[in-house]
């Protein structure tokens, strides 16, 4: 089986940023917010079901995903969020877990947002949590997307608090300071995966 590190942190921690440079080392990704597009994908099962479910209305006129009408309809109903979650999870989980199988680096990377919150750490062998406090997760967050910091503190809140993150981490990548810092960091988290990747688990 292959090893498998899960790298996770808070909105705007930097995840994208990490595994982007161990991908410039040679590692695959496998990223749960692609998976989770790939599984609703046009024509997929995913999307099939979720319509079957909902009704045409959940779907656009091109055959994909109408996002914006399936939020309205889980937002007020739990049940159905639920629903959906039952039926996505192990979609993803499953889809995830292909994809490493079929991955030809000697470990690699699952990028999982909410790794701890949805008990996806079961899945890795190690986990990798990217750091930074909460007013530097705001400022980059909201420069990103141009969007209000208010609206970032809102997602903050909704996730796991920092310090019960980094209770739960193997490893802890501080991403205070600059790319030059991380890109040294990542290079020794590289061999010490090497090398735990190589010995039977
Ligand atoms: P999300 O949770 O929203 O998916 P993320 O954890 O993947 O975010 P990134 O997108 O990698 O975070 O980083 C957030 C923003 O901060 C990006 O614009 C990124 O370019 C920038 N950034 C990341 N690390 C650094 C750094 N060390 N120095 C300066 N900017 C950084």
């Amino acid at each position: 089986a292959k090893f498998i590190v899960g790298l996770t942190g808070g909105i705007g921690s930097g995840k994208t940023t990490v595994a982007n440079l161990f991908a410039e080392l040679g590692i695959t990704l496998v990223d749960a917010d692609i998976v989770a597009r790939e599984v609703v994908a046009k024509g997929s099962e995913g999307l099939t079901r979720i319509i079957e479910h909902f009704g045409a209305d959940v779907c656009q006129i091109d055959g994909s995903l109408n996002r914006i009408a399936l939020r309205e309809i889980i937002f007020n109903q739990p049940h159905q969020r639920d629903w959906l979650n039952n039926l996505l999870h192990p979609m993803i989980r499953n889809t995830m877990l292909k994809q490493v199988q079929q991955a030809d680096s000697a470990y690699v990377i699952m990028v999982v947002p909410l790794l701890f919150e949805n008990g996806l750490d079961k899945l890795v062998n190690t986990t990798l949590v990217v750091d930074v406090d909460p007013k530097l997760q705001i400022s980059r967050t909201s420069e990103r997307d141009k969007v209000a910091s208010t609206q970032v503190e809102q997602i903050i809140l909704s996730q796991m608090p920092r310090d019960q993150r980094l209770s739960k981490a193997d490893d802890i990548i501080d991403n205070q300071g600059q790319l030059n810092a991380l890109r040294s960091k990542v290079a020794s988290l590289h061999h010490k995966y090497l090398e735990l990747a190589k010995t039977p688990n």
